[in-house]
């Protein structure tokens, strides 16, 4: 691993603003002064001003939204741009996630205009891919995730340097509860940052963060972020109780 370790929590469509105030009087991890995680939440996007209000000084907390539009602004109905989420104080944006992909019908093409804007308003994009059940037990692991890497990676070409993490996320794993082993999350980090050594150059590839989502507990964190190729995890389910959150925070700090 690279750097610290990233830890991310992606509260999707939970946790109102009050309920936001209520999670950061509970949350407070302790972490050494060794290598010390970096934290990044995605609460719902009506929720980031309680979060970034009520988070602590310390250890710092980056915030980023779930979702964002690829157009800076205009008639689009329930969408949200990269300035307005830059101006209300989200430092990333998360870009692809598989219930976008899947339940709002996502397109690769989509994935790659929003990592473009994402990128061009100065947010840190953390970009989803992943495969279904279906997808890997038929061997196409590969194929797929490969496959929605080179949909954005002629806009990260276009940014040298810049500031990147993906998430691979099989879809098989969120919610479910199904954990991909730490040789199967090692195995899928490899094939892509292999894939960003070509694409990258190998300094900046290796600077870009990995991170494995699917049913990430307290239980398990510690194995997978030690699993090779794996630079931290994003966490779903996990990441609404401070608890647990916080547990997985500290499994990170050494
Ligand atoms: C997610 O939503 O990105 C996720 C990984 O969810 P969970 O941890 O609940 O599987």
């Amino acid at each position: 691993m690279n750097g610290a370790p990233v830890i991310a929590g992606n509260w999707k469509m939970n946790l109102g603003p009050r309920e936001t105030q209520a999670f950061f009087r509970a949350f407070s991890p302790s972490l050494s002064a060794g290598t010390r995680p970096e934290l990044i939440l995605f609460p719902p996007a009506l929720s980031l001003a309680a979060a970034l209000n009520a988070r602590p000084r310390e250890p710092r907390i980056e915030m980023g939204v779930q979702n964002v539009h690829w157009e800076g602004s205009g008639a689009f109905t329930g969408e949200l741009s990269v300035p307005m989420a830059r101006e209300a104080g989200a430092t990333h944006a998360l870009i692809g996630h598989s219930e976008r992909r899947h339940l709002f019908g996502e397109t690769d093409e989509e994935v790659g205009k929003k990592v473009a804007a994402v990128l061009e308003g100065g947010l840190s994009p953390v970009i989803c891919v992943g495969e279904t059940l279906q997808q890997r037990s038929a061997g196409r692991l590969e194929e797929v995730i490969l496959g929605q890497l080179e949909a954005f990676l002629l806009v990260l070409q276009a940014h040298p340097g810049a500031r990147v993490l993906l998430a691979y996320e099989p879809v098989w794993a969120i919610g479910t509860g199904e954990t991909a082993t730490p040789l199967d999350a090692s195995e899928a980090h490899g094939l892509l940052r292999r894939r960003l050594h070509s694409a990258l150059g190998r300094e900046w590839a290796e600077r870009v963060s990995i991170l494995y989502g699917g049913s990430v507990k307290p239980g398990n964190a510690a194995s997978l972020l030690t699993a090779s190729d794996v630079d931290g995890v994003l966490v779903g389910g996990a990441s609404l109780d401070p608890a647990s959150f916080q547990a997985i925070a500290e499994a990170a700090s050494t």
